[in-house]
């Protein structure tokens, strides 16, 4: 529990500022993953900021 050997790499999303993890999904192209969800990608290409 001390440490974890597998550290994931970390963005932050420029939508919800959130700091999010790599995800499986993603290993073929986390260098063009910016927002942590489909949710933010979208609210960032709208640019309304309504929940
Ligand atoms: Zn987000």
């Amino acid at each position: 529990m001390a440490h974890q050997k597998t550290t994931l790499p970390h963005k932050t999303c420029p939508v919800c500022q959130r700091p999010f993890a790599w995800r499986k999904k993603w290993e073929k192209c986390w260098d063009e993953v910016k927002y942590c969800s489909e949710r933010c990608r979208r609210s960032r290409d709208k640019g309304a900021t309504h929940a």
